[in-house]
């Protein structure tokens, strides 16, 4: 079966899934992109417009983003994006523990599917997941973003292995000119980590 069915069945399955927020929003927002990307950047949650499409960053952060991988040539059909959390909470709150433990099992199983080279967690939830191995309870005691964005480190993660790339999150970099700069910079890692992937 290809990796496009498999996202299908494996985005069905989610639906059907009694998973916690489910019943206070819209939309599921399960992931967009290329299925055969070697990039796949993972965010925090559905925020608003993303719970009414049912689509991951098509709201004021996802504008910013697409504008941001324009700049350096790359665009959705050379990325998979997708989320911690697959359904919107309340008011945009912070994930929960729980919420994170169960709606991470998709995010595991979609990351199984697409085998991307290179993982982008954009912003402190994210990247603490990550640097977590997945382990819920370990991630407050990870390092934040500030401390960790561009730096790129090789990560076994649950039989996987990819090179985890942090970002700062695009919804706080909109209107703050010095994280701009910033992002420019991981960027550049990012295209340099890409490229040496496509030699490889
Ligand atoms: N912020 C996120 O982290 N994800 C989205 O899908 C939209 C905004």
């Amino acid at each position: 079966m290809d990796k496009i069915q498999l996202l299908k069945e494996l985005e069905e399955e989610c639906k059907m899934a009694d998973l916690p927020l489910k019943e206070t929003s819209t939309n599921l927002v399960f992931g967009k992109g290329n299925s055969e990307a070697k990039i796949f950047f993972c965010g925090e949650g559905p925020g608003r417009n993303e719970d009414l499409q049912g689509m991951p960053f098509v709201g004021a952060a996802g504008k910013n983003l697409d504008k941001l991988l324009k700049e350096v040539g790359l665009s959705l059909n050379d990325v998979y994006i997708a989320n911690i959390l697959k359904y919107r909470p309340p008011e945009n709150r912070d994930p929960l523990p729980n919420e994170i433990k169960t709606h991470t099992l998709y995010l595991i199983k979609q990351i199984k599917v697409i085998k991307p080279a290179v993982v982008c967690s954009l912003g402190n939830y994210a990247t603490k997941f990550f640097l977590a191995n997945g382990e819920v309870d370990k991630m407050d005691e990870q390092e934040g973003i500030t401390k960790l964005h561009g730096k790129v480190r090789m990560i076994e993660f649950d039989g996987l292995r990819f090179k985890l790339i942090p970002l700062f999150h695009p919804a706080a970099i909109i209107y703050n000119r010095g994280l701009i700069t910033e992002w420019d910079k991981d960027m550049e890692i990012v295209k340099l980590e890409i490229a040496q992937e496509t030699l490889a």
